[in-house]
């Protein structure tokens, strides 16, 4: 229907979560309208993306270079492990300075090419993470939505059987709010009055 550069555009754009056909073609469409420089701009933004960021071999968190500037940082307590759901959240509860430990980062939705399951990926890696002892305590702080109590779950399965505390916010967090949402002193309430997350507890 199109000529084949802008076929090609289009299925690349496909591939993208939540991109239709349509959507796809509206953007390869919008591509065509933009200036050069722009569209330049942008594949040079898309390779470097890809190609000078990682994920931190410690906590999954994005990053320039692994570990992770907070997974080395001496001060930290690698006892307690923090778990969200993306960088964002990292970014909120480092910006409200809460998290005296670590984090582990699940990062859904970010499926790789070779089609291996990232969450399953990040949930093994926790578990040896705890596994190698010196965990004390893994804060789930995934928000509290639909999405976000599926990954508890997942989590806390993961991790059965292991001698861990296992903690969640506190629920002064509304239902359905995105945790980068929330101002940091709302959060911060929410570390504080974490509790345990006792096994045969309704999610
Ligand atoms: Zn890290």
């Amino acid at each position: 229907m199109f000529p084949e550069p802008l076929e090609r555009l289009i299925r690349a754009l496909e591939r993208f979560p939540g991109v239709g056909p349509r959507s796809a073609e509206r953007m390869a469409l919008h591509v065509l309208r933009s200036p050069r420089e722009e569209v330049a701009e942008l594949a040079v933004a898309l390779r470097d993306a890809r190609l000078h960021t990682r994920r931190c071999q410690e906590c999954g968190n994005i990053t320039l270079q692994s570990p992770c500037p907070i997974c080395e940082d001496p001060e930290r307590d690698p006892g307690m492990i923090c778990v969200v759901e993306g960088p964002r959240e990292v970014e909120k509860l480092e910006s409200a300075g809460i998290i005296p430990g670590v984090y582990h980062v699940l990062l859904e939705g970010l499926a790789p090419r070779e089609g291996a399951e990232p969450e399953n990926r990040a949930l093994r890696a926790l578990r040896e993470r705890v596994e190698g002892g010196k965990v004390r305590e893994v804060v789930i702080a995934t928000a509290p939505d639909r999405e976000g109590e599926g990954a508890a779950l997942l989590v806390r399965e993961a991790l059965q059987g292991l001698t861990v505390q296992l903690t969640r916010l506190a629920r002064g967090v509304p239902v359905g709010t995105r945790l980068e949402y929330l101002h940091g002193e709302i959060l911060a309430e929410a570390f504080r009055g974490r509790r345990p997350w006792l096994p045969d507890e309704e999610a």
